[in-house]
């Protein structure tokens, strides 16, 4: 049970850090190419200058 509960914490972590580098992953607002877009709520991602808004992926910006 024990070794079981591992394996599954470290999935889960591995998948974690990869959603993490995603969230803070730089990324540039396809309306004025700032750097400051970034997701301001779950699914949701603005840009810091222009306000530009946009709904996407939770965790990731397609
Ligand atoms: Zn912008």
């Amino acid at each position: 049970m024990s070794g079981l509960g591992a394996k599954y914490g470290a999935t889960v972590r591995k998948r974690y850090t990869r959603i993490y580098r995603e969230l803070k992953a730089k990324r540039n607002c396809p309306s004025c190419g700032s750097r400051r877009f970034s997701r301001s709520a779950v699914g949701v991602w603005k840009c810091g200058k222009c306000g530009y808004t946009v709904a996407s992926g939770a965790y990731t910006f397609a």
